[in-house]
């Protein structure tokens, strides 16, 4: 046991140095200047003793995507002290639930939602210290309306997020985006550039972007990315059901 666990500490902390590397390499060569942009590392699928062991080398934010997953491990790990981001689809009725958790979530995209996480949130800071909740827009970018896997038109930016900077404990953060099929993803980066661009003028602090996954890194990067959701680069392979 003790000889698996430390290989596969020095699995994860090789593939962490390399997509570390991959990170400031893209961000010198954008050109870009200030923060590199914050890696969450999407542990979905994977134990909890592997976020224990990414803690150890260092990281500091971890996504999930499912509430129930989410829950157990972050109650399991409660001494980490981890900033535990939620990055799936988002039903209403797990509102109360992922904020017991969650500094984050990505996956704001109807009103309806807003007022879940507004009324949990009101509820938890009446029980608990905790700070406001980071909310992103999640956008979708697929030209075909029909397409939507998740993510808000980019028509509706500026209603649901006039609506979350009015919503006490919610913090409206910036937006976030899944790179489509069908399209290069420095095409889907640069279009949510611009989207955060329009959102910015209106909302001068919302300036997070979240996007970039292992395969689309580099492009997100290049178009602002803010926050990088890094899952397979680094954890391997997830099983491939659900
Ligand atoms: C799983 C997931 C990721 C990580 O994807 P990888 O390709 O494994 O890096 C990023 N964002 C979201 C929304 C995800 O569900």
């Amino acid at each position: 046991m003790a000889e698996e666990d430390d290989a596969r500490l020095a699995q994860l902390g090789e593939r962490l140095t390399q997509v570390r590397g991959r990170i400031d390499g893209a961000f010198a060569a954008s050109g870009r200047t200030g923060e590199l942009p914050t890696l969450i590392v999407v542990t979905k699928f994977h134990p909890a003793a592997d976020i224990r062991r990414l803690a150890g080398l260092g990281v500091r934010d971890v996504g999930e995507n499912k509430d129930q997953e989410a829950s157990s491990k972050a109650a399991e790990l409660a001494d980490l002290g981890l900033n535990w981001h939620f990055v799936g689809q988002l039903q209403s009725k797990k509102a109360k639930s992922v904020v017991r958790y969650a500094s984050a979530v990505h996956s704001v995209d109807r009103l309806s939602l807003v007022d879940s996480l507004e009324r949990a949130m009101s509820a938890e800071q009446a029980r608990t210290e905790r700070g406001s909740l980071d909310c992103y827009i999640q956008v979708s970018l697929d030209e075909d309306a029909g397409a939507h896997r998740g993510g808000a038109a980019p028509a509706d930016v500026p209603f649901l997020a006039d609506r979350l900077a009015a919503a006490a404990g919610l913090e409206l953060a910036g937006v976030m985006a899944v790179a489509p099929l069908g399209t290069t993803p420095e095409a889907a980066f640069e279009k949510l550039a611009g989207i955060s661009a329009a959102l910015v003028a209106l909302h001068p602090a919302a300036t997070a972007i979240s996007a970039g996954m292992s395969q689309d890194l580099e492009a997100a990067i290049r178009f602002g990315a803010t926050h990088l959701r890094i899952g397979s680069d680094i954890l391997g392979s997830r099983p491939d059901v659900r």
